[in-house]
């Protein structure tokens, strides 16, 4: 593809409504968009030093060098990214945020060596946050959730995944993904849905497990695809809750009523939900701390990308990590996601990219490819989002650093200086302008 469009009267230059020029180094990130990056195409960032990106209405229409784009575009508005680092806005593939109250209580029970299956055991974890989700209306988790997008977009993330998942009843968990949807359609951010609502078996179904899993697949699935309230359907596949039976069924049943399988798979054991990720052909595989060798395997033959969510490991104190390295250099292809959730409160993704440098040994190269195509892919927003190419979303981030690298090594504060989401600026000089 050519960096720019070319006209055919060359002296009759093409106006825009934005051009972002003079990044030090802009970050393309393109070639990826069909399939994502895998071994050494992670570290591929396509860069283009003295870098532009031309925007007409929320889309890019050309990107290169900025004389280049000068010499064919004229704009109504530009920024100026001397010394600046610019690329596409993070995409998190894993996320809960669509939740009630807080859990702060828990850090200290967690010092204190309590593990998350102990915690949910006395009634924390999941079923409190359950608790505080029901008892609130749409309306009041609506204004929650604004904010926290706010927060997000803020630091970074143009599209998040978000799962349901702390109703845990049919009505509730529609007032979630209708929560979702208010966000996809109003914004300020791109959200992509998800049903998860076997993340937990509920109270009411202590004694009879199976029978939720039953309500949740005969049931509730077939009326959540009809509503098209989610684009996935996700199973907490662990031990002792959601195991491969359980898993399966409720994958399958997704499926069937046309929602793409996604896994929370081998976190805490090796129970082979790596593997049951290949068979049911889902498109990502999250969290795999245990996934085995021969589940990994398959995965890579299924074309399933492994989700990694660092943070989750440090919040859970469990000194565990994904074999990033031995991912890659298999050729799976890995993504990035933040697992926010009430355990692991995390709206900046510059935070997973840091933790995905020093906990999983990622490059800072391939952390960013993970956090944007392949985090694309892990959604299937890869058409739309994850690199600068022409036609595609123009979701921009410009970061106060002279160097990519700084993502990962200054950490602890924000780098993002412009946010360009759909084409106009959301934020600027770091804060929110809408
Ligand atoms: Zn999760």
């Amino acid at each position: 593809m050519p960096k720019t469009r070319h006209r055919k009267n060359a002296t009759a230059k093409g106006r825009v409504d934005l051009i972002v020029e003079h990044a030090k180094q802009l970050l393309t990130i393109k070639g990826f968009t069909e399939r994502p990056a895998s071994g050494a195409e992670m570290s591929r960032l396509g860069i283009i030093e003295d870098g532009a990106v031309a925007v007409q209405g929320s889309r890019i229409v050309a990107v290169g060098i900025t004389s280049e784009i000068r010499r064919e575009y004229s704009a109504k508005k530009t920024l100026d990214a001397k010394g600046k680092v610019v690329l596409p806005g993070f995409v998190d593939a894993h996320s809960h945020f669509v939740f009630a109250g807080s859990r702060e209580n828990e850090l200290e029970m967690k010092i204190s060596g309590k593990s998350y299956m102990e915690i949910m055991a006395a009634g924390g974890g999941i079923l409190k946050t359950v608790r505080e989700t029901r008892s609130i209306s749409k309306k009041e988790l609506i204004a929650i959730c604004i904010e926290r997008s706010r927060k997000m977009l803020q630091n970074g993330t143009t599209t998040v995944e978000a799962k349901s998942g702390y109703g845990l009843t049919l009505e509730d968990e529609i007032k979630s993904l209708e929560v979702i949807k208010h966000l996809q359609e109003r914004g300020p951010l791109s959200v992509v849905p998800t049903f998860l609502g076997a993340h937990a078996v509920p109270p009411e179904y202590e004694k009879s497990p199976s029978d939720y899993v039953s309500q949740i697949c005969e049931n509730w699935i077939p009326k959540i695809a009809k509503s098209k309230l989610a684009t996935f359907c996700d199973v907490f596949c662990e031990k002792g809750v959601f195991e491969i039976e359980d898993s399966r069924r409720i994958l399958e049943s997704g499926k069937k009523a046309g929602l793409l399988p996604k896994i929370h798979a081998d976190e805490f054991y090796a129970l082979g939900g790596a593997e049951l990720a290949a068979e049911v052909g889902a498109v990502s595989a999250d969290h795999l701390l245990y996934a085995s060798e021969n589940g990994l395997t398959r995965m890579k033959e299924a074309n399933v990308i492994a989700v990694l969510l660092p943070a989750a490991s440090l919040t859970l104190m469990i000194d565990k990590y994904a074999d990033a390295r031995k991912m890659i250099s298999s050729g799976l292809p890995v993504a990035l996601g933040s697992d926010f959730s009430p355990s692991c409160w995390l709206e900046n993704p510059q935070t997973v990219i840091t933790l995905a440098c020093f906990k999983l040994k990622m490059a800072p190269a391939e952390a960013v490819v993970a956090s944007t195509i392949n985090a694309a892919h892990a959604v299937k927003q890869a058409h739309d989002v994850g690199s600068l190419e022409p036609g595609k979303r123009a979701d921009i981030l410009i970061l106060d650093a002279p160097d990519f690298r700084f993502l990962g090594y200054r950490f602890g504060s924000n780098l993002v200086d412009t946010v360009v989401k759909n084409g106009r600026v959301a934020v600027s000089d770091g804060r929110l302008q809408i």
